[in-house]
Order: structure tokens, then C-alpha cells, then sequence
């Protein structure tokens, strides 16, 4: 395993001191952790790209680190990895939104002891997804939640989310943060040059992912090989495009290798204290954790290729702002001398439908194949 994901030259850092976009949402949770007084259910609500799910994870760390979030010990590296038993990550399952047997599941969980450290905490995403009929058997948990359990809601804003739900929690406003502001973010954080950093905000959407990112070799490859699928598309035919989605897939599930090994490693250390029921979870949990990741990395690749295109249309409409994928400079040139702004817009359509179709659960691989040649074709009409 790389060294280098451990800690940085720089020595760690808690995740919550990396908060550098949300300065007045860091001091108040310092503030909540070190007077022991957290809330038991939070709603963070803000614009996407405000670093929400960030502050989560570093509102977990703190919550779990027995220093209360030192950034060193074994507890706050397991928390930023995404790998600590205790925190858990859900998003919903489904189109239409959380299952009901994902809260039954959940409320099941909550009840059982914390497996490595004195505290449980929950992270649920997009929580205007909990719509009334999954959400109903949550409230009484969140309203009285047990004592070492802490729930963090996320949403874009606490209008869209169920009254019933929102009652129930803390309410944490994001300011919105520019993606200018983000990548001078991760500037600070990495030393990187800003091009780069400008680029994994566009590609990750939040900075500590944007970090994340480019410390991951293999996330980063899974980016360039999008970026060559569709700069290759101009020449390609049938047989090329289905092994090029065939070649996104295999990129995209290169860098969850790493996470499956921890897992098996945890399991294998953990089987002999842990009961057969509590294993079980943890191997279902385990699944679930690689499906959403596998997921988060498709998401990735396709906001690669909208930057991409983006790019085109700002050189195409010489756009102020500037070209964001400055490694790719040539590839947007080929794009721009092309196709006009109707081919790229379509381009960008293709992208978007694509994104849809993995939210409502098309196979990835299927979902490549059809943007791949959407785009094919939007781009072979000139203006
Ligand atoms: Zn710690």
C-alpha cells in the first residue's frame, strides 16, 4: 500500500482543519466537539460543490478519534480513508430515492454497539431523497437516537427535505463556494500548480475529493483514458467505441482493488470477536460501500468528459474563464476544429443522460457505449 496516502510531508491534518472554504461551519463544529455537546442529528444544507459531504466526514473523524480528531491516530486515518467500522456512508438505492429496506436496515444497525470505537456515526446523503414512506420509520431513531450514535443529513436545501425531518435536527447553512475558490483551496493543501488543482475540482466537484483525487494515480488515469475515448471518437468505429467503455470500466474499478483488500484485512482481523450476525453485516456492508464507490468513480470519469467538452465551448465561444483541462489543450483544439457549439452542446447532452442513466441504475458499461456514440455522432455535424 502507498505510503504517501498515510500523510503528507506537511504531517497530518484533521480533516476538519482542512476545511478551509467553510471557516465559520469548521469553528462551529470545533466548538460542538470540544465542548462534548454535538447534537445527536445534524442537517447540513447547501449548494452542491459547498463541500458538504467533506465537512461530514470530518465531523465523523472528530466524533470518533478518541483525540477527539487528531488527523494521526489509527481511528482518524480508517475515518479518512472511508474504511472506519463505525462511520457509515448511505446514499439512496434507488431512483426514486431511499428503499425502505435500506432505513429498516439502518434503524436495525443503529441499535447494535459500535464495533472499534465509542461512538457510531451516520452520514446520509442527498436526504431529500427520504421520502415519506422510508423516512417514517426513521424519525422515532432520530429523534432518540441511542447515546453514541450521531447522524449527519446532508441536502441542497432544507426546503426540499421533509419538515418531520428537519425538526429533528441541526441545521448547518453552507456558504456557496466557488470552484475558483475550491481549487485555491486545494492549491494551499497540495502546493500543486493551479491549473492542476483547477482541473480536480472540476473533475472530483469538492476539495478534500479534489485532493483526493490527485493523490490517486489511478483515479487520475481513469480521467485521461475518458479524455481519449472521446478524443479518439473522430476515428473510431463500432468495435472501437464498445472496447473503449469496455477500457472506461476496467480504469474506473482500478483504484477499488485497494479498498477491497482493507476490507478483507479488517474482516480477517476483526472475524474472530466479531458474531456471525455482525460479520454478515459487515460483508454486506462491505458490498454496498464498493457499489457506491464504483459509482462515485463513474461519476468522476463523466465529469471528466463534461469538462472536456466545456472546455470546446468556452474556446469555440472564446468564453472568458479559460480552458480548464490544460493537459489537454490539443484534444480540445481537435474538438473545436470539429464540430461547432450545436455538436458540443449535444455532446454535453449525451453527458448528462448518461449520468441519469447510472442514477436509475443502467449498467455502467451500457451507459458508456451510449454516450460514447452519442457523442460520436454529435460531433461529426459540423455547425
Ligand atoms: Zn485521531
Amino acid at each position: 500500500m502507498a505510503g504517501h496516502e498515510v500523510a503528507p510531508q506537511t504531517g497530518p491534518r484533521s480533516l476538519l482543519a482542512q476545511l478551509d472554504t467553510q471557516p465559520r461551519v469548521r469553528a462551529f463544529l470545533q466548538r460542538a466537539v470540544e465542548s462534548g455537546r454535538a447534537s445527536h442529528a445534524y442537517l447540513f444544507v447547501g449548494a452542491p460543490g459547498a463541500g458538504k459531504l467533506d465537512a461530514a466526514w470530518a465531523l465523523a473523524q472528530a466524533l470518533i478519534c478518541p483525540h477527539g480528531g487528531c488527523g494521526a491516530c489509527e481511528a482518524c486515518v480508517r475515518v479518512a480513508r472511508h474504511t472506519h467500522s463505525d462511520v457509515h456512508y448511505l446514499a439512496p438505492e434507488s431512483a426514486t430515492g431511499y428503499l425502505i429496506g435500506q432505513t429498516r436496515d439502518l434503524i436495525d444497525e443503529v441499535a447494535l454497539a459500535p464495533i472499534r470505537a465509542a461512538h457510531k456515526v451516520y452520514i446520509l446523503d442527498r436526504a431529500d431523497q427520504l421520502r415519506a414512506n422510508s423516512a417514517n420509520s426513521l424519525l422515532k431513531t432520530l429523534e432518540e437516537p441511542p447515546e453514541d450514535v450521531t447522524f449527519i443529513l446532508l441536502g441542497t436545501s432544507s426546503d426540499t427535505i421533509l419538515p418531520t425531518i428537519v425538526s429533528r435536527c441541526q441545521c448547518v447553512p453552507f456558504r456557496m463556494v466557488s470552484p475558483v475558490e475550491a481549487a485555491a483551496a486545494v492549491c494551499r493543501s497540495t502546493g500543486l500548480p493551479q491549473e492542476r488543482c483547477r482541473m480536480a475540482v472540476a473533475v472530483a466537484g469538492s476539495p478534500t475529493r479534489a485532493i483526493e483525487f490527485l493523490k490517486s494515480a489511478e483515479r487520475q488515469e481513469a480521467r485521461r483514458a475518458m479524455l481519449r475515448a472521446i478524443d479518439s471518437l473522430a476515428h473510431a468505429d463500432e468495435a472501437d467505441v464498445l472496447s473503449a467503455a469496455k477500457g472506461l470500466i476496467k480504469a474506473v474499478k482500478a483504484p477499488l482493488a485497494d479498498v477491497e483488500r482493507t476490507q478483507k484485512a479488517v474482516l480477517e482481523r476483526d472475524a474472530d470477536y466479531l458474531s456471525r450476525g455482525a460479520l454478515k453485516q459487515l460483508e454486506e456492508r462491505n458490498k454496498r460501500e464498493i457499489t457506491a464507490r464504483e459509482r462515485s468513480g463513474i461519476m468522476e470519469v463523466l465529469a471528466s468528459a463534461r469538462s472536456l467538452l466545456r472546455d470546446a465551448l468556452i474556446a469555440l465561444e472564446h468564453a472568458p474563464g479559460g480552458v480548464v483541462n490544460t493537459d489537454a489543450q490539443e484534444t480540445v483544439g481537435r474538438l473545436v476544429a470539429a464540430t461547432g457549439t450545436a455538436g458540443v452542446l449535444a455532446a454535453l447532452d449525451a453527458v448528462a443522460e448518461a449520468e441519469q442513466a447510472v442514477r436509475h441504475n443502467v449498467t455502467p458499461q451500457l451507459a458508456f457505449e451510449v454516450m460514447l456514440l452519442d457523442i460520436r455522432k454529435a460531433l461529426s455535424c459540423p455547425s
